[in-house]
């Protein structure tokens, strides 16, 4: 496999580390070799003989990582929406088109967190072959909830502690790459009250036990402070959402000992973007009287101690998770986040929260080379990451200006 030399004006490596100026990355074989200062890097054996880019006025990033999509489906009210229509061949077309815009825009790994059949398990399949192109898929495959709970439509019943075992050891010779329960009830179905939790921490317990003899952690949907709380108290490993709803609506119940909580047990927050950039008070109904909380999310979850366990995920629906570059920018603006800690939590952070190991995520020596070069300048221009010139994949050139370059037969 050819090695390439990138020569950029920016580095944001995904650590979370501070951007290098006057930046080169060297890779080789598909793995990144070095990364740092150019003085450095380019004067390693090797450097001169690679493919030489010069991405001078550019910024070099890790292939994003979007940790919470739902690929094989549209969202209620987007053209296509009739799940009930749908069979698993209009799924499978589905995602395997969101993964392939998903790679164009800079978004190299996304992990699906709920698809009807788990027809995402099929995908990731064919993903790996490499016959096909697209991002990186890890999949849940069918999601778990209760019988009329939230979602049910993306996932299977489970209504007890001996169901939700049977279901993941069902789940767990197709092979998915992690356990996606359904803790509490959720916006999109207001039947199902996303102010209460819909298991205990018992039976969330038995899920959670039943999932790690399977080598798999457990992610759980959580807008409600109860779920929250059991999810953690069950050692779920990532709380999806994290609104802190209290039982009664138009209530915040931002508790700190379950914050607290979660960070001792070492679970991670999947915060998803486009519901937690919306102020609280709009989320859940009038919040006036609770003078003390703050409005925006990222206020109340740093307030909590959460902010540096939380990771960003769009949550995206099919093609839609073209987007997710563009929710980061949005984000960063908001929130007044600095270029290195946005692309962390779409990258190192992101990784270790997913189990994806120290290869992912990052633009340090060793690790996989998923790689974007964004035109501009990120660190002055946060809106960079919607401007993908060039997206490597594995060490292999994958997009150009937002056109996939197909594999070779
Ligand atoms: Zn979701």
């Amino acid at each position: 496999m050819t090695a390439h030399l990138f020569r950029a004006g920016r580095l944001v490596d995904g650590t979370g580390s501070r951007p290098v100026l006057d930046a080169a990355v060297l890779v080789e074989s598909g793995r990144v070799v070095a990364a740092g200062r150019a003085s450095e890097v380019s004067v390693l054996p090797g450097a001169r003989d690679a493919q030489q880019w010069d991405c001078r006025g550019q910024t070099l990033i890790p292939g994003l990582i979007d940790g919470h999509v739902h690929v094989t489906q549209t969202r209620a009210g987007d053209p296509g929406w009739d799940v009930a229509s749908q069979v698993p061949s209009q799924h499978a077309a589905l995602g395997l088109a969101s993964v392939q815009v998903a790679l164009a825009a800079g978004v190299t790994t996304l992990r699906d967190a709920g698809a009807a059949g788990g027809v995402t398990l099929e995908l990731r399949r064919l993903l790996d072959t490499g016959l096909v192109a697209g991002a990186r898929l890890l999949a849940c495959g069918p999601l778990l909830t209760t019988t009329g709970g939230h979602a049910d439509y993306l996932g299977v019943t489970a209504d007890t502690a001996h169901e939700l075992r049977l279901a993941i050891r069902r789940l767990a010779h197709r092979r998915p790459d992690a356990v996606k329960i359904v803790a509490t009830g959720g916006s999109s179905d207001p039947h199902s009250n996303r102010h209460r939790a819909q298991y205990t921490v018992d039976e969330l317990a038995a899920a959670v036990a039943e999932a790690e003899r399977f080598g798999l952690h457990v992610v759980a949907h959580c807008n409600a402070t109860e779920g929250i709380r059991n999810a953690v108290a069950a050692g779920v490993r990532i709380i999806a959402h994290a609104n802190f709803l209290a039982a009664e609506s138009g209530h915040i119940d931002a508790d700190p000992d379950v914050a607290a909580d979660l960070v001792a047990r070492g679970a991670y927050v999947d915060l998803n973007l486009p519901a937690a950039m919306v102020p609280l008070a709009d989320y859940d109904g009038d919040l006036d009287d609770r003078p003390d909380l703050p409005v925006d999310r990222w206020e109340l979850l740093t307030r909590l101690g959460l902010a540096r366990r939380a990771f960003f995920t769009s949550d995206e629906h099919g093609p839609r998770v073209r987007e997710f570059p563009g929710l980061l920018a949005a984000a960063a603006k908001l929130w007044s986040l600095p270029a290195e800690d946005v692309v962390w939590r779409a990258g190192g952070l992101a990784a270790s929260a997913l189990e994806l190991g120290p290869d992912y995520g990052t633009l340090t020596p060793g690790s996989v080379a998923d790689l974007v070069v964004l035109d501009g300048d990120l660190v002055t221009d946060l809106s960079s990451l919607e401007r993908p010139h060039l997206v490597f994949q594995g060490g292999r050139l994958a997009a150009d200006r937002g056109r996939l370059v197909l594999p070779a037969p």
